[in-house]
Order: structure tokens, then C-alpha cells, then sequence
């Protein structure tokens, strides 16, 4: 039992307890090509909060790891079988309802650790943030937190090199052999400024890829998923102690 993952502690645990910092896990189940399982970013995304929450609560930051919300946006994806989108307006309900249990509780730093691209939680944080002034919320996408290349040979985004090292690592008996896994071929936009990202639509999934990744993942190898995740975790437990350690009232330097 870890007393700083919510499922697994009790009330006699918990009832007395100082809480500074509530971590969310929030991920995705969709197709990760073919050799992935459904429920990818949601095991990558647990596996690094409960990790990194390990690190931080041994310095003694006071801090709990709620469930992680096993849905995310798939707007995209609508056509690809029993990938579950969650709407944005879905995700915004979702989160006003935990903030406001974690404001009556007096648990005011809020952080949620995001593992899926099509999440994107800036603007609703800033909603979020006029609803409840006396909370500081914020967000972190872990896949952000280190430099592709400093890990591995090809880059891509889903279900890629990256994702499926990691998961060899992780989760290996859910990873089919690379042999079964398509090449994640991904089509680019036509309209040049989409690709160079400073304009922005969302893509239209099965007209990108046909084996529903982007990247890929004949490179991948246990060791370098290993190396990945532990640079994450470190980043991360960082980051947790840090929002532990900072008061809101005093937030800039
Ligand atoms: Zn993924």
C-alpha cells in the first residue's frame, strides 16, 4: 500500500493528513499501430506518476496521486474503432468537479501529468483558474520533458520508437514483436505553414497513417525505454517537490 496513490490508501490513512499537491494522471485508449495495446498512454502515464510521487514523498513532499482518467480527446480518430473520444467540453466538466472537491478540501496546487497529445488543457486551466482564485493549477505533458534524440534514432509521435521502448520496458507482455508492428508511416500536411507548426488543424487520423501509428518503431529496444523513463521520472519527481516546496501566494522570483 502507498499512502500517495489515493486507490490504494484508506480513510485512516488519509483523514488527518496535510495535503499540498493533487496530481492527476490523464492519458487516451486508442490504437497504438498494431503492436501496442489500447491502453498505452494510460499505463506509461500511471507508471511515471506513481514513480515519480515515490521520489518526491521519500523528500517528504505531502502530496496524493488521484486515479488516472483512462479517456482523452480522440476528435480526431472518430472512425477508428473503439478509440473512446472524450470531448474537450467533456474534460473541462471532468476537471471543474475534481477542482472543486480539491478546493473544499483545502488542496490547492493541482497538477495534471498528461500522456496523451490530443489533451490540451491550457485554455481550460485558465477557466479553471477564474472559477477557483485560490488554486494554482497547472499541467505537464511528460513526453515534453527530455529530447527525443537524446534517446532515440527516429522520431514520429505515436506508437513510435519512443512509445513502443518504453512500453518494451514497462509492460513487455503486452508488446507484440516488432515484426507484427507497421512502419508508422505518417503523411504531412500539404499547406506548408501546418508543417512548420505555426499554423495549426487537427489531423485527420486514418487519412495520415494506415496502421494508426506516426514513427517508426523497428529501433526500439528495452534498455533505451529504460534510460527514457528514468530521465522522466527524475524530471517529474522534480517537479512534484518543487510545486510542494513553492507557496502560491509566492510564485515569482
Ligand atoms: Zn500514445
Amino acid at each position: 500500500m502507498k499512502p500517495f496513490i489515493l486507490s490504494e490508501t484508506n480513510w485512516k490513512s488519509l483523514k488527518d493528513r496535510e495535503i499540498d499537491l493533487a496530481v492527476l494522471p490523464w492519458g487516451a485508449t486508442e490504437a497504438h499501430n498494431y503492436h501496442l495495446p489500447f491502453a498505452t498512454d494510460n499505463i506509461m502515464v500511471e507508471k511515471i506518476a506513481a514513480e515519480s510521487a515515490m521520489i518526491a514523498w521519500d523528500k517528504g513532499s505531502r502530496l496524493i496521486i488521484l486515479p488516472t482518467i483512462p479517456f482523452g480527446v480522440n476528435t480526431g480518430q472518430l472512425d477508428i474503432k473503439l478509440n473512446i473520444n472524450l470531448n474537450p467540453s467533456t474534460e473541462f466538466a471532468i476537471l471543474n468537479d475534481i477542482a472543486d472537491v480539491l478546493n473544499r478540501h483545502g488542496i490547492y496546487k493541482f497538477l495534471i501529468l498528461n500522456g496523451h497529445g490530443g489533451n490540451d488543457f491550457k485554455q481550460i486551466i485558465r477557466e479553471l483558474g477564474a472559477r477557483f482564485p485560490k488554486m494554482f493549477i497547472c499541467c505537464c505533458n511528460w513526453y515534453q520533458s527530455f529530447s527525443n534524440s537524446d534517446f532515440f534514432e527516429n522520431d514520429g509521435g505515436h506508437a513510435d520508437e519512443m512509445e513502443t521502448s518504453v512500453m518494451q520496458f514497462l509492460s513487455p507482455e503486452l508488446v507484440l514483436p516488432l515484426d507484427e508492428a507497421g512502419n508508422g508511416m505518417g503523411k504531412k500536411f500539404i499547406i506548408k505553414a501546418l508543417n512548420e507548426k505555426w499554423a495549426w488543424a487537427e489531423r485527420k487520423w486514418s487519412k495520415v497513417t494506415t496502421d494508426t501509428g506516426i514513427g517508426n518503431p523497428q529501433k526500439a529496444t528495452r534498455e533505451k525505454g529504460e534510460k527514457c523513463i528514468n530521465e522522466v521520472i527524475r524530471k517529474v519527481s522534480d517537479l512534484m517537490i518543487e510545486l510542494c516546496n513553492t507557496k502560491i501566494n509566492n510564485m515569482y522570483e
